[in-house]
């Protein structure tokens, strides 16, 4: 699923080439895989470890926020699954 428009003007974070927060991801020496399950599921072993590199991550507000504001839509993004960031989408498209 791709979204239409980015969520610019209604997430905050910073404009699409401002990417530095990745430098210091605390992801940056796993697995990607880990990342991306092939379900994402609440409970999920490998769900539930991803988030929990995440929670450890010094960017996990900004990393969450991208993945909201481009609409990310596969995989862990700052402890979030695809499902709940287009709960929070929806939310803020219903807010406009
Ligand atoms: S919040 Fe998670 S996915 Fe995002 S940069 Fe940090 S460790 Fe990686």
């Amino acid at each position: 699923m791709t979204y239409d428009r980015p969520l610019s003007d209604a997430v905050p974070g910073p404009p699409g080439a401002a990417r530095e927060w990745r430098h210091r991801a605390a992801c940056a020496d796993e697995d990607p895989e880990l990342f991306f399950p092939l379900v994402e599921r609440e409970r999920d072993p490998q769900v539930m470890r991803a988030r929990a590199v995440c929670r450890c991550c010094p960017v996990l507000l900004a990393c969450r926020l991208w993945a909201i504001r481009y609409g990310e839509d596969v995989g862990i993004w700052g402890a979030t699954t695809a499902a709940q960031r287009r709960a929070i989408r929806r939310a803020l498209l219903a807010e406009r």
